[in-house]
């Protein structure tokens, strides 16, 4: 079981944590509840034609939840890359957590987090691969951070998708689906 801290409470950031948790990781998101999408009414997101954005997120907020992440309300304040992971610090009071992987998820005010952990920024985003990794192994971005002028909340929550599939997939050491099917 690898730890995992997850920047952000996002449909970015609760997308990775759904998968994670899902798959018994110790998923850690950390956030204050403030995406933009609950300032949004959605017509676009596949498969909840009309949803108020607030009660969006309040059912991914419960869906990630119900998978067995935990929800930290805070502001990270640094993540440092050392010799177990990374570090990450949840607010200027407490103390580092110690993790296997990052992923961050904090829309694009967190693009700094990411730069001071050491992964490229270039014109103005993250720069990640397929999966979401960064430049920095270990260390995922997804979501508004990576694409700040095309953002769109589907978009987001396939991007932290990605980051988790990728996490499971290296932890298990071979390539990995989520599928799940009524017989189960
Ligand atoms: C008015 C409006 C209408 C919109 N309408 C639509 C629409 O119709 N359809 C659509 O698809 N998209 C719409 N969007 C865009 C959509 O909201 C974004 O694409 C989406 O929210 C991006 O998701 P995200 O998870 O990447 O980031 P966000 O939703 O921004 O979530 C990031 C979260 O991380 C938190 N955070 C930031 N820094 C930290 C930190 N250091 N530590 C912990 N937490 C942190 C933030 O406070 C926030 O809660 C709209 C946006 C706005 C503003």
């Amino acid at each position: 079981m690898a730890r995992i801290a997850v920047v952000g409470d996002g449909p970015a950031g609760l997308s990775a944590a759904l998968f994670l948790a899902k798959n018994g990781h110790d998923t850690t998101v950390y956030g204050d509840d403030d995406s933009l999408v609950e300032f949004a009414e959605l017509h676009n997101y596949l498969g909840r034609p009309d949803a108020d954005g607030t009660a969006f997120m309040d059912t991914a907020r419960q869906q990630a939840t119900d998978a067995g992440a935990t929800l930290v309300s805070s502001t990270v304040v640094a993540v440092d890359e050392d010799d177990e992971g990374f570090a990450v610090t949840p607010d200027e009071d407490a103390a580092p957590v110690q993790v296997d992987y990052v992923v961050i998820a904090g829309g694009k005010e967190s693009q700094s987090l990411a730069a001071r952990a050491g992964a490229e920024v270039a014109d103005g985003a993250v720069v990640v691969d397929g999966d979401a990794q960064t430049t920095v192994d270990g260390l995922y971005a997804a979501g508004h951070l990576v694409r700040p002028e095309r953002s769109q909340a589907i978009i987001s929550a396939g991007w932290g998708a990605a980051a988790a599939i990728d996490i499971i997939s290296r932890e298990a050491g071979r390539d990995v689906h989520d599928w799940d099917s009524p017989s189960d």
